[in-house]
């Protein structure tokens, strides 16, 4: 059997040496005769695990101790809405930065809780750039300032993270946390649904400022109170079991990669690599801004939509697999997070110019 090269956007590629272990491990986890999946989460062996995972995150991103740090059962989704609960305090508004579609969902979500102020936005340009700081609307009485760090579907990323001084940032880095380092200490909330570059779906780790949480609205689910999550080291409802297994095992291997610099500066040859085959052609394209081209999801289109077909019919006879675009958006699209080795990318380029010189 032949493992393809999965470029889908999440669930996503996982590195087959943590598949291996799992598959290892599975009949019989740390010799306790039963598998993880079967394991009560309350086991001192689930419960060493889960701290040990803790442990390898806090080692990799340098979390200061006056953060918590959550892992949440459920859909990042979620957070679209406990952010506000948990955050709002007394305060009546909230901002939001509109750099794409998945920051879109989130201010709508939080409408229901928090008035919203849009107080920047690339919707006129269809989210090919992210409007610069310096012309952000800030209120200096909002209750924090949100952001995608990462747009999966657009393509589009912050390749530097913005400073808001006193007004506690919260950060969506679903498809980029742990692809670079980064300086926690300016961020209020940090969140990454697991499936994009972590883990198995069904997990969302949440990196919190302890002095944000413990006020949520009073209709605030106890499942959904950020302190009720922290006081019971994210075991107050049963833990998502595997996912939270298969995240500890992604941080061992990230550690073992090296710091988060090797990680980026191997994130970042991966995807000029990609760009460079895009920008060289004259048949692929990507409208991003260069300023803001994601380094985990690169979308492109073929210069006649017909061909796209025939392109991911192709590309799957060649091991590359899930390159289609985002529903909303069509095209194509090729999610490269962590786990996908740097030989993959080069096999998707060489398959390019091979379908160029066929169709171009
Ligand atoms: C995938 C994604 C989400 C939503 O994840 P769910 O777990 O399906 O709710 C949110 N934000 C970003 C940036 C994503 O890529």
């Amino acid at each position: 059997m032949t493992r393809v090269y999965n470029f889908g956007a999440g669930p996503a590629i996982l590195p087959e040496e943590i598949l291996k272990q799992a598959q290892e491990e599975l009949l019989n986890w740390r010799g306790t005769g039963m598998s993880i999946v079967e394991t009560s989460v309350r086991a001192p062996s689930f419960m060493e695990m889960l701290a040990e995972a803790e442990q390898d995150l806090r080692d990799l991103l340098t979390i200061p101790e006056q953060y918590k740090v959550l892992f949440i059962a459920g859909p990042a989704r979620a957070q679209f809405a406990m952010i506000p609960m948990n955050l709002s305090h007394d305060k009546k508004t909230a901002d939001y930065i509109d750099t794409g579609i998945w920051s879109y969902m989130a201010s709508e979500e939080a409408k229901r809780y928090i008035k919203v102020n849009i107080v920047a936005s690339s919707k006129e340009s269809k989210y090919t750039y992210i409007p610069p700081k310096k012309d952000w609307q800030l209120n200096p009485d909002a209750a924090y300032v949100y952001y995608t760090a990462n747009e999966t579907i657009n393509g589009v990323e912050f390749l530097e993270d913005p400073d808001t001084g006193n007004i506690p940032l919260v950060s969506d880095m679903t498809s980029n946390l742990l692809s670079k380092p980064l300086d926690i200490t300016k961020f209020g909330l940090i969140f990454a649904g697991a499936q994009k570059n972590i883990a198995p779906a069904g997990l969302t780790i949440v990196i919190v400022r302890e002095d944000l949480i413990g006020h949520p609205l009073p209709s605030t689910p106890t499942v959904y109170d950020y302190k009720i999550q922290a006081d019971n080291k994210s075991l107050y409802n049963t833990a998502c079991s595997f996912s939270c297994y298969m995240a500890g095992l992604m941080f061992r291997w990230l550690k073992k990669q090296g710091s988060l610099d090797a990680i980026y500066i191997r994130n970042r040859r991966k995807a000029e690599k990609l760009y460079q085959a895009i920008d060289e052609s004259d048949f692929y394209i990507n409208h991003i801004d260069p300023q803001c081209r994601s380094l985990m999801n690169v979308p492109f289109i073929l210069p006649d939509e017909t061909l796209t077909p025939e392109f991911l019919k192709q590309a799957k006879l060649n091991n590359l697999t899930a390159l289609k675009g985002h529903r909303l958006l069509g095209g194509l699209r090729a999610s490269i997070y962590n786990a996908m080795p740097e030989e993959g990318i080069d096999q998707l380029i060489a398959f390019m110019r091979n379908f160029e010189k066929q169709y171009g």
